[in-house]
């Protein structure tokens, strides 16, 4: 099964997180992969606002990878 996954933002923390897609649509704040609150989502989770940003979540990288 794949799961694709939005790329949430923790505001006070800058660290990007994995949001489920099926989550996404509602409203903020969002639940984290790895539980963490964020109140932003922007974009694919493995686009630059993700994956590829400065500080992703390592728990998030390691579930969403799973
Ligand atoms: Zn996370």
């Amino acid at each position: 099964m794949t799961t694709d996954h939005a790329a949430g933002r923790d505001q006070e923390t800058g660290r990007a997180h994995a949001v489920l897609r099926t989550t996404a649509d509602l409203p903020a704040p969002w639940a984290a992969l790895c539980g963490a609150s964020v109140g932003v989502v922007q974009g694919r989770w493995d686009g630059p606002r993700g994956t590829g940003s400065a500080d992703p979540c390592p728990e998030c990288l390691r579930l969403a990878a799973g």
